[in-house]
């Protein structure tokens, strides 16, 4: 198959998954009103690699590196910079073209790259075979992943083996000469109730005592025992919002159940091997912190073109302190592009597999996260309070009032108050709605904590090359001739 197109991919979710929502069970996710969204969104990958134009298509699709047939290019996994730099640039160029990323191969593959990298690690000849298999059964079938990495974890200073019960971490039940059976909870897995398969990472290292815990494998997202339980969504455009004439795009989170779950050997990629469970995890963040901040980029740019906007539409761009807001903002948004640029320019080698650089993944990571919410805070302050009081498109509407909105919501007079009410619409859903608040919270958390990236960073820095240079300095150590 190599291609799939959106309705084959959306035909394979049909397929007897348990999904609830919003305390229902639902039957076909593609025309649930919220999970639909999520379908859609990823859909449009799919759209994007059927594309009939050869620059979207060469840029989305690749040739399998022995057989040569098409194969989505997520797919191939990275031994240069060239590789690296292409997976930003399909990421970057799924948000231009559909308006959102279609989130799910990429962090799978973050998975099963990390997977690769530690089962050559560890000298596992099975676990290198069924990771090569696996990936030939999603390039061969097109099919879409999730990435459950995060485990609900329980009292948070207590290790996986000290908690009150044992399920707070995945763990493995039982084994037979078939496979393993495993239980417990993953958690916020974006885009999970419309994967075609779940690709499991452990959430942290495990130590001799924990071996049960250290896991990872993949399975097809219908198995028995498996229940996604997804967060409420915010749905279709409602009448009230100015939007554009473009759908709306949302990837819904899960937790997954995975209750006495089987899973065959040949899907398994970790069973046991505590002392590999940290490079594993490490691994896989480093992966996927350089997909964040791929994703991260335009993200950021379309709010700083809000506070670049409303500065216009509010005749204030010549002014003093909202250049210097602007400055700020600008350097925000470009210094994560250059982190970002430079973390595929310098990868780490393991083997013939290109790891993009630990230490700037990291940073980027952090420098994202850390400030969003002061570059937040720099586009409500141009924008005005009107980001939080606007009147809404039914006002618009409604004749008995338009005219009052039309003659005093105006702002320059370059621009029409419409256009400016639509701008403050866009604004408000990057700054001040829902969304927003999900967004700043998505950012602080989601790819791991600061205190994660800074762990990271920690043991990626050259810290004792600082302190040698620090004790030539000083005079305390001769300079080294
Ligand atoms: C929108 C969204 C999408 C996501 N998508 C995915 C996904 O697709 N796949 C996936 O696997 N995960 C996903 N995540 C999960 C994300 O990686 C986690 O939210 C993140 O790792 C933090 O874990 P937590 O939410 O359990 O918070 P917690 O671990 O409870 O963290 C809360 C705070 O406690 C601190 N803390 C936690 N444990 C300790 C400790 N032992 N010692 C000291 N401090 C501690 C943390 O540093 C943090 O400051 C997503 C999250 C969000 C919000």
């Amino acid at each position: 198959m190599g291609i799939r197109t959106p309705e084959e991919y959306k035909e394979s979710l049909r397929d007897g998954r348990r999904v609830y929502i919003r305390g229902e069970k639902v039957e076909d996710i593609t025309k649930h009103p919220i999970l639909g969204i999520t379908c859609d969104t990823i859909a449009g990958g799919y759209e994007l690699t059927a594309s009939e134009k050869p620059e979207i298509r060469d840029l989305f699709v690749a040739p399998h590196p022995e057989t040569g047939e098409p194969i989505n290019r997520l797919f191939v996994t990275p031994h240069t910079t060239e590789d690296l730099k292409n997976r930003t640039k399909m990421i970057q160029t799924s948000i231009k073209l559909i308006g959102s990323l279609p989130f799910g191969k990429d962090i799978g593959t973050d998975c099963l790259n990390a997977a690769f990298v530690v089962a050559g690690q560890m000298g596992k000849k099975e676990y290198q075979e069924n990771a090569r298999n696996f990936l030939e059964h999603l390039r061969k079938n097109d099919l879409h992943t999730c990435g459950a990495v995060t485990c609900v974890k329980g009292d948070r200073s207590k290790e996986p083996a000290q908690q009150k019960h044992p399920d707070y971490y995945l763990h493995v039940v039982d084994k037979n000469r078939d496979g393993i059976v495993v239980k417990g909870a993953k958690i916020h897995i974006t885009s999970a109730p419309a994967a075609n398969e779940i690709i499991v990472v452990p959430t942290r290292q495990m130590r001799e005592n924990e071996a049960d815990y250290a896991l990872s494998f993949a399975i097809p997202a219908n198995t028995e025992g498996v229940t996604f339980i997804c967060r409420g969504g915010r749905g279709a455009w409602s009448d009230h919002e100015f939007h554009a004439d473009r759908p709306v795009r949302e990837l819904t989170e899960a937790m997954i159940v995975f209750d006495n779950v089987f899973v065959p050997w040949e899907r398994v990629f970790m069973c046991g091997e505590w002392q590999f469970s940290m490079l594993l995890a490490y691994t896989f963040a480093t992966f996927h912190r350089f997909t964040a901040i791929s994703y991260k980029v335009p993200a950021v740019e379309v709010m700083a073109g809000c506070g670049v906007a409303m500065a216009k539409f509010n005749g204030l761009d010549k002014v003093g302190h909202i250049r210097d807001k602007l400055a700020d903002i600008a350097a925000y948004v470009e210094t994560l592009r250059a982190l970002t640029n430079a973390a595929a320019q310098d990868p780490v080698m393991y083997g013939d597999i290109a790891v993009p650089n630990p230490l700037i993944a990291n940073m980027a990571k952090l420098h994202f996260a850390s400030k969003y919410h002061a570059f937040i805070e720099l586009i409500q302050d141009i924008s005005g309070g009107i980001v939080a009081t606007s009147p809404d498109k039914k006002d618009w509407e409604n004749p008995d009032i338009h005219d009052y909105l039309e003659h005093y919501l105006g702002g320059s007079a370059k621009y029409s108050t419409l256009d400016r009410l639509k701008m403050i619409h866009e604004t408000m859903r990057h700054i001040c709605s829902h969304e927003s608040a999900f967004h700043e919270v998505t950012t602080v958390h989601a790819e791991g904590s600061m205190a994660a990236q800074k762990m990271m960073v920690l043991a990626e820095s050259p810290l004792k090359q600082y302190e040698e240079m620090a004790m030539i300095a000083a005079g305390i150590t001769p300079m080294k001739s």
